[in-house]
C-alpha cells in the first residue's frame, strides 16, 4: 500500500453485496470519489445471510491492490460498519416481496433506517454526511433523520442524481448538443415516478432549452415520462436494474455536495426542506442544490410557473403521505 501520511476517510457502504454496492465499492477504492491521494477505508455492512457475498466482495477488493484502499471492514452490525464514518452510503433496503403493499414496504424499511439512524447517533463522527439510496429513499433518509439525534438534518440527503444525469442526458440528445452544454436542469420532489424534471430552468449553449428544442409538447410529455420511468426501462432491457448507473451518480452527488459548484449552475439532491419553494419544512425533497464556500445551500429564486407548481405539488403530497404512514417512527 502507498505510504500516506493522510488520515484514511472512512466511507460505510450498506448492502455492499448488492448490485449497487458491488459498483461503488470499487469505485471508491479505487480513488474516484476522493483522488488517488487520499486512504479510503471502506466499512461494509450486510444483512448476516449476505455475509459469505459480502467477503467474496472484501477478497475482489484485496485483488484489486487499490494503493489509496486503507482498509477494509466487514460486519452485520451497524454500530460495527458505521464506528467513526465520515460518509454513510445506505444502499441496502428491503426489495418489494410478492404481495406486499406499499405500506408494508414503507415500514419494512422504516425499522431498517431507524435502526441505522440510532446506530449513527451513537458511533458515527459527528460530521457523518449520509446520502440514502435504498427505496423508498426520501422517506427513508427521513426516518434516519429523526432517529440520528445529534446529527446535523442537513448532513441527511437522498439520492436523485441519476435521475438529474438522466434528463441532462435526454436534453443533450434531442438537441444534439454536448453534456457539458447543458446547464441548470433540476428535478424536484420524491425519488419515485412523480419526480419533476424540470426543463423550464435549463439552458442549452447558454440558451432555455426550451427555445433550443423548440418543442414543448415533447418536453411536457416524453420527456417527463422517459426521465421517470428510465428504471423501468432499463430492467425491462437488461433484465436487472440500473446498477452502474446508479453507483455512479451516488460518486456524482457525493462529489457536488463536497466541492463548491461553479457559477450558474446547480445539481438536485434531496435534503431536508427549511420551507424553501414552499416545500413543508423537515421533508426530504429533492431541490436545485449548490455548495458555495463549502456550504451545500439550496439556490434560491429559481422560476416556478404554473406548470412546474402543479408537479412539484403532487411529488411533495408524496413525500407528505410517505411521511405519514411511517409517522409511528418519527
Ligand atoms: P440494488 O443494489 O440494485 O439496489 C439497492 C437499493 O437501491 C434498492 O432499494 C433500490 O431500489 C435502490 N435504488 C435507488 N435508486 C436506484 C436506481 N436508480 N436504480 C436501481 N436501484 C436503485 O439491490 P440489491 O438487491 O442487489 O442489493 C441490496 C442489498 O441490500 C442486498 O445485498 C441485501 O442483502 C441488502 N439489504 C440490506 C438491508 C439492511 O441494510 N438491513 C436490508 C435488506 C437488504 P428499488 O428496489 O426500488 O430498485
Amino acid at each position: 500500500m502507498k505510504q500516506n501520511s493522510k488520515a484514511p476517510v472512512r466511507v460505510a457502504i450498506t448492502g455492499a453485496a448488492g448490485q449497487i454496492g458491488y459498483q461503488l465499492a470499487f469505485r471508491i477504492a479505487s480513488g474516484q470519489l476522493f483522488g488517488p491521494d487520499q486512504p479510503v477505508v471502506l466499512q461494509l455492512l450486510e444483512i448476516t445471510p449476505a455475509l459469505g457475498a459480502l467477503n467474496g466482495v472484501a477478497m475482489e477488493l484485496d485483488d484489486c491492490a487499490f494503493e489509496t484502499l486503507d482498509g477494509i471492514v466487514v460486519s452485520d452490525k451497524a454500530e460495527v460498519a458505521f464506528k467513526d464514518i465520515h460518509y454513510g452510503l445506505l444502499v441496502g433496503a428491503r426489495p418489494r416481496g410478492p404481495g406486499m403493499e406499499r405500506k408494508d414496504l414503507l415500514l419494512a424499511n422504516a425499522q431498517i433506517f431507524s435502526a441505522q439512524g440510532k446506530a449513527l447517533a451513537s458511533v458515527a463522527s459527528r460530521n457523518v454526511k449520509i446520502l440514502v439510496v435504498g427505496n423508498p429513499a426520501n422517506t427513508n433518509a427521513l426516518i434516519a433523520r429523526e432517529n440520528a439525534k445529534g446529527l446535523d438534518p442537513r448532513n441527511f440527503t437522498a439520492m436523485m442524481r441519476l435521475d438529474h444525469n438522466r434528463a441532462r442526458a435526454q436534453l443533450a440528445a434531442k438537441a444534439g448538443a454536448k453534456l457539458v452544454d447543458v446547464h441548470g436542469v433540476t428535478i424536484w420532489g420524491n425519488h419515485s415516478a412523480t419526480q419533476y424534471p424540470d426543463f423550464y430552468n435549463a439552458k442549452i449553449r447558454g440558451r432555455a432549452a426550451n427555445e433550443v428544442i423548440a418543442d414543448e409538447a415533447w418536453l411536457k410529455g416524453d420527456f417527463i415520462t422517459t426521465v421517470q420511468q428510465r428504471g423501468a426501462a432499463i430492467i425491462k432491457a437488461r433484465g436487472l436494474s440500473s446498477a452502474a448507473s446508479a453507483a455512479n451518480a451516488v460518486i456524482d452527488t457525493v462529489r457536488s455536495l463536497t466541492t463548491d459548484t461553479p457559477k450558474d449552475n446547480w445539481h438536485s439532491v434531496a435534503l431536508c426542506s427549511t420551507g424553501e419553494y414552499g416545500v413543508e419544512k423537515n421533508l426530504i425533497a429533492s431541490f436545485p442544490t449548490r455548495v458555495k464556500n463549502g456550504k451545500v445551500e439550496v439556490v434560491t429564486g429559481v422560476a416556478v410557473n404554473e406548470f412546474s407548481r402543479g408537479k412539484i405539488d403532487a411529488s411533495v403530497n408524496e413525500l407528505k403521505e410517505e411521511k405519514s404512514l411511517v409517522g409511528d417512527l418519527l
